[in-house]
């Protein structure tokens, strides 16, 4: 299963980060998790094909996690995409993704591609709920080889230890560093020492970190130390458009 960051930043992006965003995909599913900044240009930049995306999913709708959804579709819908797309998202984060179409009015666009509202759960594609200040689903895709959580934006939550049990990797929010604990928890967010403590309990083989604050830069190294002293598998930064397998 390949996995293709395009952001990892949290709410605000940076001068080199855009908000969280990434591809999952192989022979059998090409799903976009989040959909942040220009994802038609992410895609084609990665060497992939946008109209061989299968499913979108949203894990809520907070504006860093939704907002280039109508350039999405409308992308698609003028390079005259004819494959359905699937939204797989929790009931309240679709409603909120049918308004925001529905400011440009692209869903009674002329010859528009079948669009799937999909609710929790498609084929390889399950969502479950973490602990977050709206209603937010973390996601677990599953193919015959492998398989891949996120945690969405969580405050620790044990529903992604029980997802995460038996799978290799882990990708998990962590916003900043422990000293910030209380106020990333209150918020519905954690830290990179908290990330770590998860994958542990998970028993995963490889933590994949993102949605970081802004101070990240400063604060990257003592992020990863964090999580590598709750977690001993590996820890990784993406790197941003590098095809990670997993
Ligand atoms: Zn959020």
């Amino acid at each position: 299963m390949k996995l293709i960051f395009f952001g990892t930043s949290g709410g605000i992006q940076t001068k080199t980060n855009a908000n969280v965003c990434f591809l999952v995909a192989d022979e059998e599913l090409s799903v976009l998790i989040d959909v942040s900044g220009n994802p038609v240009q992410y895609l084609e930049r990665a060497g992939v094909d946008p109209q061989t995306l299968d499913a979108l999913v949203l894990t809520h709708s907070h504006t860093d996690h939704i907002y280039a959804l109508p350039s999405l579709i409308h992308n698609l819908w003028l390079m005259k995409r004819d494959k359905p797309l699937s939204i797989v998202s929790n009931p309240f984060t679709l409603e909120r993704a049918k308004e925001l179409c529905a400011c440009f009015s692209l869903l009674s666009k002329e010859n528009l591609f079948q669009i799937d509202w999909i609710r929790d759960t498609l084929g390889g594609i399950e969502l479950f709920p973490v602990a977050h200040s709206t209603p937010t689903s973390g996601v677990k895709i599953s193919s015959s080889r492998s398989c891949i959580i996120y945690s969405s934006d969580t405050s620790p939550c044990k529903t992604i230890i029980s997802a995460a049990k038996g799978s290799k990797a882990l990708i998990h929010e962590a916003s900043n560093t422990s000293e910030f604990e209380g106020r990333l928890n209150s918020a519905g967010h954690s830290s990179g020492r908290q990330a770590g403590a998860a994958a542990k309990e998970a028993g995963v083989k490889k933590l994949f970190l993102c949605h970081f604050d802004p101070q990240y830069a400063q604060n990257q190294d003592k992020i990863v130390r964090e999580s590598k002293s709750a977690f001993a598998g590996e820890v990784i930064i993406p790197e941003l458009f590098r095809a990670y397998e997993v």
